[in-house]
């Protein structure tokens, strides 16, 4: 078994006593966490190929869960939990797990298939063995399936392999020098990818102590950050924002951090030199979610000089920038972003149409992204071709977002943009054409959403408007409303 399920194990082999995992004040060490993983794979009643659902924030069985799954050669399918319950129903009812594990502070209520709370988890672990386990799992075996939501509103499984989880960790580990004594503060949620990939894969795989958070909380960062003598954090730009606007900022001690990775979305220039005066310098990368994630890298020597790029493509994978007629865009020139190489999925899980869309059979993936390279080869991502908002780390998908809102009677026509925000990057703004006649304020339509979808992709704006811009054939134009509203 060369899989990913197997690292707590050959980790434990040479590191049995090191600590693995922190969490609430409490230690797990390699020898444990293998012991755990062991007992949780051969009591689940999972075969190779089924699908294994998690939902809570960060906590050791999550970690448990997601080695267990691929120890048996099945598949962890990691939830976010801000998700509202239409939205959850409707990933389970598409992934279909043989069972859906549940953190410690969440139910199953109203969610379907088999579950196993927290205290059912602890007792089936307690009945299962300690004794590896040695299923067959092949290096292009899936191993995960993380849901995205795409450009027509419905979220869609990326499959990722053992083989490609492997191969971006060794592209993070050519570019970051990850010690064996790395203390890794994990506080952006496993469900996403650069927690997961970037994060706890790199500190199993060195045999580093990762502290689990269960959710990202400025104070206890800086708690942490202190008390653990923290060297390694990922963050979003907008995480690495709040802590620059605590009171705790200026007074804290830094000193122990070594590697600050930041990605998901462009780092702000100012937030970059912020850090610099205290003598930190990030380590900032793009990718998604379809490449598990590492596309481009933007080392620490060149985070000053090459500022507002998102750097060089990883050392084993390939990143070209194409013009809409398909030729290579010359530097200076904008191109839409495509990635090959190991990392690169092999498609969404039962999605074989818009799998064909972005994956082409030589094996690029359309990213949907735009970039533009400089004389160097350092791209800058200038641009989305799919409207996609980006708040605080989180997709936000208009089309997502209008068609909840077109559920409500009162809604003849709605457009959903982003607009710039000093918090979360960006935040949703929607217009709204009201049907005429209707009583109602954008305020009962904002009450509409909720429930309906998740609270971070409720617009944090709503205005009525009394039309929506269009082309002739009377396909709504988001630019001029982006130009209109925008601001
Ligand atoms: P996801 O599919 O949720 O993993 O999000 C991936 C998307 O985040 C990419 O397609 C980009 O649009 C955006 N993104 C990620 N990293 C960066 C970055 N460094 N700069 C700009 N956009 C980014
Ligand atoms: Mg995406």
């Amino acid at each position: 078994n060369q899989g990913i399920g197997s690292w707590p194990a050959r980790r434990a082999r040479m590191t049995p006593d090191k600590v693995a995992l922190s969490y609430r004040g409490r230690d797990y060490t390699y020898r444990d966490l293998r012991e755990r993983v062991n007992r949780l794979a051969s009591a689940l009643d999972v075969r190779r190929g089924d699908r294994v659902a998690f939902l809570g924030a960060n906590q050791p069985a999550m970690v448990e869960t997601f080695f267990a799954a691929g120890l048996l050669g099945a598949v962890f399918v990691p939830l976010n939990t801000r998700l509202a319950m239409p939205e959850l129903r409707f990933i389970l009812d598409d992934a279909e797990p043989a069972v859906l594990v549940l953190g410690a502070e969440r139910d199953g209520a109203g969610l379907p298939g088999r579950h196993l709370t927290a205290a059912a988890y602890e007792d089936l672990l307690m009945t299962g063995s300690p004794e590896p386990i040695d299923a067959p799992v092949g290096q292009d075996d899936v191993c995960l399936i993380m849901y995205t939501s795409g450009t027509t509103g419905r979220p869609k499984g990326a499959m990722l392999t053992h083989a490609n989880l492997t191969w971006n960790t060794v592209n993070l580990l050519v570019d970051v020098p990850l010690a064996h004594d790395e203390v890794t503060l994990i506080s952006a949620p496993m469900f996403h990818i650069a927690a997961l990939a970037q994060t706890l894969i790199p500190s199993v795989l060195k045999g580093g102590r990762a502290i689990l958070e269960p959710s990202f909380d400025v104070g206890r960062t800086f708690d942490l950050i202190e008390s653990e003598r923290v060297t390694v954090m990922f963050g979003v730009p907008s995480m690495f924002g709040l802590l620059t606007r605590s009171e705790r900022w200026a007074g804290a001690d830094l000193s122990s951090l070594r590697h600050l990775l930041c990605g998901g979305a462009p780092v702000p220039e100012p937030l970059i030199r912020t850090y610099q005066d205290r003598g930190l310098t990030f380590l900032q990368g793009y990718g998604m979610t379809e490449t598990a994630p590492g596309a481009l890298f933007l080392g620490a020597e060149h985070s000053i000089a090459k500022a507002g790029s998102a750097g060089v493509p990883c050392f084993f994978a390939d990143v070209r920038l194409l013009a809409p007629d398909g030729s290579p865009a010359a530097p200076g020139e904008p191109g839409e972003v495509y990635v090959e190489g190991p990392n690169v999925m092999p498609g969404y899980w039962r999605r074989a149409k818009e799998t064909a869309e972005v994956l082409s059979a030589d094996g690029w993936f359309r990213s949907g992204d735009i970039g533009v390279a400089d004389d160097d080869g350092y791209v800058r991502i200038s641009d989305r071709i799919n409207d996609v908002i980006i708040s605080g780390g989180e997709n936000i998908y208009p089309a997502e977002v209008e068609s909840a809102l077109y559920e409500h009677a009162a809604v003849a026509e709605c457009a959903v943009i982003g607009v710039p925000d000093e918090k979360w990057g960006e935040v949703g703004k929607a217009l709204v054409v009201p049907r005429p006649g209707a009583e109602v304020a954008p305020g009962d339509l904002l009450k509409h959403l909720d429930g309906r979808l998740a609270r971070f992709k409720i617009p944090k704006y709503l205005e009525f408007v009394a039309e929506l811009p269009k082309n002739a054939a009377g396909k709504l134009l988001k630019a001029p409303l982006r130009k209109l509203y925008g601001g």
